[in-house]
């Protein structure tokens, strides 16, 4: 298991939905973390598949992203 900084965090990026496989599909999908570049991105219920890369934990407020 991916460690995140915070529990809201981890639950929100290890997050698993039974109705929905896909997280943009699920409107109770908040974040998405990218296993390969580390970063992690506030999804956008737009009906696509935008997500704004996000350089702070929006509850703990520690840096995520080493590059921004
Ligand atoms: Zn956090
Ligand atoms: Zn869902």
């Amino acid at each position: 298991m991916t460690h995140h900084c915070c529990e809201p965090m981890t639950d929100r990026a290890d997050w698993h939905c039974d109705q929905h496989s896909d997280p943009f599909d699920c409107p109770d999908a908040l974040v998405q973390f990218h296993a390969e570049s580390q970063e992690y991105g506030l999804i956008i219920h737009d009906g696509g598949t935008s997500s704004i890369t996000i350089a702070f934990c929006p509850w703990c407020g520690q840096r995520l992203s080493q590059s921004a």
